[in-house]
């Protein structure tokens, strides 16, 4: 279905981040694209733990700057385009990835384009419009298949950085995955490992997404408050070994040493969640070095994995459905953010302007 509708106005109602956990709903120009440049109306925006992070701080260290539009993850109609854009028309349904690199840097020649040093980031999702900067609109912007929904597409971002972390430590069919950490983007991995035949122990905090863990597929489930969760996580692996991959999605001190303690000899550890700038952690060096233990951390997506991601949602591979716990307005934004840091059991929610 087309919808082209006609910008009579110039102003737009859009969330501003004005400083710590102060958040203003406010009119503001709606943004022009201009050479290569695409302005989207945005159908659906999601919750994400690094807006929730930008919104208890004030800022973003990288990108965010108060006064300031904020949000991430956005899937939307294509309102207007900009001069020289060809692969796009007004009315068709996209979702943009929320940066893009430079193709030219040492790491975009090696392959790494999600450590670019000059990614170009985009914010400004918890508004009706945003402006696609030229090199996203080039190199990550994606049409939406028929059967995916403007709320599922929203979660490529987070989804393919699941989808690289799994592809960089090279996991198979059969293989024993702990997930530590069942929020949303352990949920993800859950989903993902389990299309691709892995036995899944998904260890985590909180009952309820325990409970939907298993119904998303987890074999076992393990309640992580317990004081020796990783013998428990252990006697679910064959002869006690450990897993022959450990995911760490949380992003603390603790569960990156307990992820250490779950991994059989000459496994691999994927540290995927980011602990607080400074935090140290002590390593057993004997077992690191007799078990040979590799230590990998992953960060961030390439345009590749953008891709891999919208193709997972459409072929049900992953269900971003099953992780979106609330649909609100952009005018409860404030309130939304604040439920999810006292984390009364939502996921994320879908912010629909
Ligand atoms: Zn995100
Ligand atoms: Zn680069």
């Amino acid at each position: 279905m087309r919808e082209l509708i006609n910008i009579t106005r110039d102003k737009m109602t859009a969330a501003v981040l004005y400083g710590k956990r102060d958040v203003r709903i406010e009119q503001i120009p709606i943004p022009r694209p201009e050479n290569g440049e695409v302005l989207v109306r945005i159908k659906a925006a999601l919750t994400c733990g690094t807006d929730l992070k930008v919104y208890r701080q004030g800022f973003h260290a990288r990108m965010i700057v108060p006064p300031s539009v904020f949000g991430h993850e956005l899937a939307g109609v294509i309102e207007e385009v900009g001069p020289n854009v060809d692969s796009f028309t007004p009315g068709m349904r996209v979702v943009a990835a929320n940066s893009a690199p430079c193709n030219n840097c040492f790491f975009c020649q090696r392959q790494l384009a999600n450590l670019c040093q000059d990614l170009q980031f985009i914010n400004g999702a918890y508004a009706e419009f945003i402006k696609i900067p030229e090199r996203v609109v080039r190199q990550n912007l994606l049409i939406l298949p028929e059967n995916v929904s403007f709320t599922e597409a929203a979660a490529v971002e987070p989804l393919a950085c699941v989808l690289r972390g799994i592809e960089e430590i090279g996991i198979s069919e059969g293989d024993t995955v702990v997930v530590i950490g069942m929020g949303p983007i352990g949920l993800m991995f859950v989903q993902q490992l389990k299309s691709i035949g892995a036995t899944v122990i998904a260890a985590g905090n909180r009952p309820n997404q325990l409970a939907l863990s298993a119904k998303l597929g987890a074999d076992h489930v393990v309640d992580s408050t317990h004081t020796n969760v990783v013998e428990r996580v252990r006697n679910f692996t064959d002869a006690r070994r450990g897993a022959d991959v450990v995911i760490e999605a949380v992003g603390s001190k603790e569960t990156w040493q307990q992820a250490m303690g779950m991994v059989r000899r000459g496994g691999t550890i994927n540290l995927f969640g980011g602990c607080p700038s400074g935090t140290q952690i002590p390593l057993d060096s004997t077992l690191i070095h007799y078990s040979e233990i590799t230590i990998k951390a992953t960060f961030h997506h390439t345009p590749r994995h953008i891709r891999e991601a919208l193709e997972a949602i459409r072929l049900g591979h992953v269900r971003p459905r099953t992780l979106i716990t609330g649909e609100e307005s952009l005018a409860s934004l404030s309130n939304v953010l604040e439920r999810l840091i006292n984390r009364n059991g939502d996921l994320k929610i879908a912010i629909i302007p």
